[in-house]
């Protein structure tokens, strides 16, 4: 009896273990709102023929059927080519009360010299930054959203959320982000480049009030990148990439409170 009390008690502690280490419980608690960039009048980079603003509607469609899969509630900024402002963006991540809001662009550079040496993938988190690359990077992707605003305002702007703890938190789901994208896209793509988690002062993070991100999923500049990047397989390598970056991101914070 006493043998058969503690198979049971061994069975369940079994059972305890499992729903610990399992795939991160119930996620349809969890709200996660996606940001394809640019859209209508915007086409954002584009080289080659091919637009950032399409490129990321077909990433986000894929990265919303992997967040589903996986039991989250998503929603979507844009559906299809429509243009956003700055505000309806992150107006919805706040409205739907998200975790996480992931915005999705592609990169370009300007030096055409340099167009097929410059490559890789690279995940931002709202910071100033005195780094002259992020600086570029970000003025490009700000372009269209900060249109009529001011230089004063924009500084006012992005302090009013500046150190506060979304930042520290941002960083944290910038990492998992990041390393799942890339381990993910290493598995098939041995040659991809980790362009790591870096700052930048991007205004489409400033609005929404929770753990926000930018990713630049790839270099449109660059030829093998940009054949690459508008490819289904590519592009559900970086949609599952990111997925397990959040689900890793989500289990740690949830381990934390607990
Ligand atoms: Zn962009």
């Amino acid at each position: 009896m006493r043998r058969m009390k503690s198979i049971i008690a061994g069975l369940s502690t079994l059972v305890l273990l499992a729903g610990c280490i399992g795939p991160g419980g119930n996620r349809s608690e969890y709200v996660i709102v996606i940001d394809a960039g640019h859209g209508g009048h915007d086409s954002g980079a584009s080289c080659g023929g091919k637009k950032e603003k399409d490129l990321v509607l077909q990433i986000t469609k894929k990265l919303y059927k992997e967040f589903k899969s996986e039991g989250y509630k998503v929603y979507v900024t844009r559906g299809g080519d429509s243009f956003l402002k700055l505000g309806e963006r992150t107006r919805i991540a706040d409205h739907k009360d998200a975790k996480v809001f992931i915005s999705i662009h592609a990169n370009a550079i300007g030096n055409k010299s340099r167009f097929e040496e410059v490559e890789g993938v690279e995940t931002y988190f709202l910071q100033k930054t005195r780094d002259e690359r992020s600086q570029r990077i970000a003025a490009r992707e700000n372009a269209s959203v900060l249109q009529g605003t001011d230089q004063l305002s924009q500084d006012v702007i992005i302090d009013a959320v500046l150190n506060g703890p979304k930042i520290i938190e941002s960083h944290k789901l910038a990492i998992d982000v990041q390393q799942n994208m890339i381990k993910n896209l290493n598995g098939r793509y041995k040659d991809v480049k980790n362009g790591g988690v870096k700052p930048g002062p991007f205004y489409i993070l400033v609005g929404a009030s929770r753990p926000s991100i930018l990713i630049e999923v790839g270099y449109l500049t660059n030829s093998k990148e940009r054949e690459r990047l508008f490819t289904s397989r590519y592009q559900e390598e970086i949609a599952e990439g990111i997925v397990s970056g959040v689900n890793r991101y989500l289990d740690n914070k949830k381990r934390e409170m607990e």
